[in-house]
């Protein structure tokens, strides 16, 4: 299952630059030296410059999916004396309900739909709530939240704000100064473009002063933020990843920094989003991230079908949504290593399936 010849525009994994690729065809090193420990401070320093982290913010490396960020940040951070307002748009933001429910955090599960939430101030539920929690961009129907609205919310309320971020980083903008937010989840399989096994748990003073000492030994904090110290991880880390992450870090650096990269993120997008407009598929939401652009197809065929046959005749691979979504919609990433030439493949695959011409 190697899928070298084609065209990749999944959510995650992303495609890679060969700069990137060619790291990982190199022999893993050793890593419990003065060289690695460099690796990880300076993985830690850009990640930590391209949120504006405030003073004094450390990052935390797990070797685990972005699933594990989500859970051992509710973990380590909130407390049975805390009440969690959880946005919930889709399936990214029900885990975060799941993990609330399953080590028991007082929490109110915050549906919505058809809402960037710029109007959280009166939309969102009353009571007492300590920390607000948020995917950031809700993958699953992808659908981006105004971090600017939630942000001035959760420091009116005096909200603990925790943001999974894995799925816009480096393609929208956050800022965790400007924005209030105390906790950001990153993740390597996404807008940071590189394989997955790499999850980064950014914390700002606020949140490191939160970190609790949990019955759990694998994902507590205290023990990763005491051997970060220089520049280690309590267990061995996805090495040849964190190569990748120091590389990938500088490649942006490189290009003009993340701001950079967030342009050309929605030049990409905007691209796509103008050259299908005479196609028969319609926006599934006004939410869009540069991220991702999710279609609904409008002339009775099923999504899902049309994935599988992009992906049979064409080589090029979107993807499908499950469940009750399956026939409705599915996703276009643009998040990784894009170009205009890239996505012209895409492009023209579509219009070559529905027999229409390009202009
Ligand atoms: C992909 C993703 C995750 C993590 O999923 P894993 O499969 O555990 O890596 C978490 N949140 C969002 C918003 C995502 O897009």
């Amino acid at each position: 299952m190697i899928y070298e010849d084609y065209y990749i525009f999944t959510p995650g994994p992303v495609k890679m630059s060969d700069e990137i690729l060619e790291i990982g065809a190199k022999q893993t090193p050793y890593f419990r030296n003065s060289k690695f420990s460099e690796v990880t401070f300076r993985c830690e320093a850009g990640l930590l410059k391209m949120v504006n982290a405030p003073e004094g913010s450390r990052v935390i490396f797990l070797t685990a999916s972005g699933t594990a960020g989500m859970e051992s940040v509710i973990m380590n951070l909130l407390t049975k004396e805390d009440k969690a307002l959880v946005v919930n748009g889709g399936g990214f933001g029900r885990r975060f309900v799941d993990i609330c429910e399953v080590h028991e955090i007082p929490h109110t599960n915050f549906e919505v739909k058809d809402t960037n939430l710029s109007d959280i101030a009166d939309s969102a539920p009353q009571g007492e709530h300590t920390a607000l929690v948020v995917n950031a961009h809700e993958t699953s129907v992808g659908h981006l939240y105004d971090l600017e609205a939630m942000g001035t919310y959760a420091r009116e309320k005096n909200l603990f704000f925790i943001v999974d971020a894995i799925s816009m980083l480096v393609t929208d903008p956050i800022d965790m100064s400007a924005q209030n937010i105390d906790v950001i989840i990153a993740s390597s399989q996404k807008g940071l473009a590189l394989p997955p096994a790499l999850t980064m748990v950014i914390l700002s003073p606020r949140a490191i002063e939160r970190v609790q000492n949990i019955k759990n030994l694998y994902f507590n904090f205290q023990d990763y933020l005491r051997n970060g110290e220089r520049g280690q991880t309590p267990y061995t880390p996805a090495v040849t990843v964190m190569l990748q992450l120091e590389v990938r870090l500088a490649q942006i650096e490189r290009e003009g920094g993340v701001q950079a990269s967030i342009a050309k993120a929605r030049e990409v997008a905007e691209y796509f989003r103008k050259s299908i407009a005479e196609l028969p598929l319609k926006f599934y939401t006004p939410y869009m991230p540069n991220a991702m652009t999710t279609l609904t197809p409008t002339d009775g065929k099923s999504a899902m079908d049309i994935v599988n046959d992009l992906e049979e005749q064409y080589k090029v691979m979107v993807c499908p949504n499950g469940g009750a979504e399956r026939d409705i919609i599915f996703r276009v990433s643009h998040m990784g290593d894009m170009t205009r030439e890239y996505v012209d493949v895409l492009i023209d695959a579509m219009y070559k399936y529905y027999g229409m011409e390009r202009k």
